[in-house]
């Protein structure tokens, strides 16, 4: 059975900033609840549209509307980024060649390994920012998998340019556009075939649910993703997409003043003596930062913040900072000293403060 799309359809010239507001809304009509409820049915009476919740259940498909809506696709949800990952690298036939980011997002670089070392699949590694690299490697391939910017290096690809080469020659594109948001960036219409999103992170934007989605252009491509998600098991909660839902109707204002703090602060931390390189894209909810004072320097900082929280992830209403490495599958890539900053919502004076006081009290380079 196929996802019932029962909410009303939003008018595609609104904005995406609107849209975010008012798509996987029930139908409006007297009494009509505002918002989607929670539906927690693993199964539901025979004769009608929806069977068993691992195929589709009100509350995922009022998810997978706004989604779609969002990146001008199909959406599927699944319990979390990597296994909506796992959904797609499933769909490869046996010995497919993949191309794939240097510093793609840590469980996807290392699943793709482990499935190249098994003779799974044939992996090619590239720069994302390197476009003339990026178009020799697709030629020919099954599967470009492009993340951009990508975490924590912040690399940006020339999307555009790296689709369309890789689709002239055949190759299937997918985008993981986590960090971007589709606030920021809509891979879909660029010509990509596939986007990924991890929509733990800025989407639900409270770091309270685990969730990924892929979006299809193409309907049929959605339907075969959608399949993954019924035979591999990776559905999620109704509570969960609740949980996403209202959290992706302030996306907007949060990628907007996150995207402020990022752009006052990022080059004030340019110019601190305890700082010896930030990566920052020049827009987006995120920068890297290297220490002066290697990675000792690096722990310290993530200890005497007050404000910012110490911790992993990103996306959320709270400044969120850590060293990368910490985590033993990192790769070797990602420099010892760096710590990407996940920028929340709270004043930018205050993030500000907290992050060079701080910085003031580490021993400079
Ligand atoms: C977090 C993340 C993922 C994985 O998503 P989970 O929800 O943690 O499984 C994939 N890609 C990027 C870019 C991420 O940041």
């Amino acid at each position: 059975m196929t996802s019932q799309n029962e909410t009303d359809k939003t008018d595609e010239t609104w904005s995406l900033e609107t849209r975010a507001v008012t798509a996987g809304r029930p139908p409006a009509a007297p009494d009509a609840p505002m918002n989607t409820p929670i539906v927690p049915a693993s199964t539901f009476h025979a004769g009608g549209d929806w069977g068993y919740a691992r195929e589709g259940s009100p509350t995922t498909a009022a998810l997978e509307d706004a989604l779609g809506d969002l990146e001008q696709g199909t959406a599927v949800v699944f319990s979390s980024g990597m296994a909506a990952a796992n959904a797609v690298m499933d769909l490869l036939p046996l010995g497919a060649h993949v191309v794939a980011p240097s510093a793609a997002y840590t469980g996807v670089a290392v699943r793709l390994r482990e499935l190249a070392e098994i003779g799974r699949i044939r992996l090619t590694i590239v720069d994302v920012d390197d476009t003339n690299a990026v178009r020799d490697a697709a030629t020919g391939a099954d599967l470009l998998w492009l993340e951009s910017p990508t975490n924590p290096l912040l690399q940006v690809a020339d999307l555009a340019a790296c689709i369309q080469s890789a689709q002239e020659s055949g190759s299937l594109v997918l985008v993981d556009n986590t960090f971007a948001t589709p606030i920021l960036q809509q891979p879909l219409t660029l010509g990509a075939d596939l986007v990924l999103h991890s929509v733990t992170k800025a989407l639900s934007g409270h770091s309270d649910v685990l969730l990924g989605a892929v979006i299809a252009g193409d309907p049929e491509r959605a339907e075969q993703i959608r399949r993954r998600r019924v035979l591999l098991g990776a559905a999620p909660s109704a509570f969960d997409c609740y949980l996403a839902l209202r959290g992706m109707r302030t996306l907007a204002l949060r990628v907007e003043r996150a995207q402020h703090s990022a752009q006052v602060i990022a080059p004030q931390l340019a110019s601190h003596p305890a700082v010896s390189r930030v990566r920052y894209p020049g827009w987006g909810t995120l920068a890297s930062i290297e220490l002066a004072g290697g990675a000792p320097a690096a722990d310290l900082l993530c200890e005497r913040v007050r404000l910012w929280v110490h911790a992993t992830s990103l996306g959320g209403v709270e400044s969120l900072l850590e060293r990368r490495r910490r985590w033993p599958l990192e790769s070797d890539t990602v420099p010892e000293n760096l710590v990407r900053l996940s920028f929340g919502i709270e004043s930018t004076d205050d993030l500000w403060s907290d992050l060079s006081t701080a910085l003031d009290e580490l021993p400079a380079g």
